[in-house]
């Protein structure tokens, strides 16, 4: 299927261009390009894209990434990064608000509900 090789080379080229441009900057977990706290914008977008058929994922990855950031943000000591609420926010509050996981959410417990 060439539908299906196209869809995976242009998912390819948006998770290469995502890991060369906003990537998270250690121990300060600000965006390398843009000097954002990551994930900043650009590189919500590009993990949205990624993951846009596996929330859940997306989550473990951003959780992930999240116990990352407490070690590191609580070793340089910086008053930047706002408490543990903001940090759990910053990685793990915005895909839940999206779009796209609510979708599948709904689409999810409509399947429970069914069988
Ligand atoms: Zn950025």
């Amino acid at each position: 299927m060439t539908g299906d090789r196209d869809q995976g080379r242009a998912r390819a080229h948006r998770a290469a261009l995502f890991r060369q441009e906003h990537l998270p900057m250690q121990p300060l977990w600000l965006c390398r390009r843009c000097g954002q706290p990551w994930p900043c914008g650009a590189a919500k977008l590009a993990l949205a894209a990624e993951y846009r058929d596996s929330p859940v994922s997306l989550f473990l990855y951003l959780a992930s990434c999240l116990h990352d950031a407490i070690d590191d943000l609580h070793r340089v000591d910086t008053n930047e990064a706002g408490g543990a609420a903001s940090l759990f926010d910053r990685f793990l509050g915005w895909p839940a608000r999206t779009h796209a996981y609510r979708v599948n959410t709904a689409t999810a417990i409509g399947n429970e509900e069914t069988s």
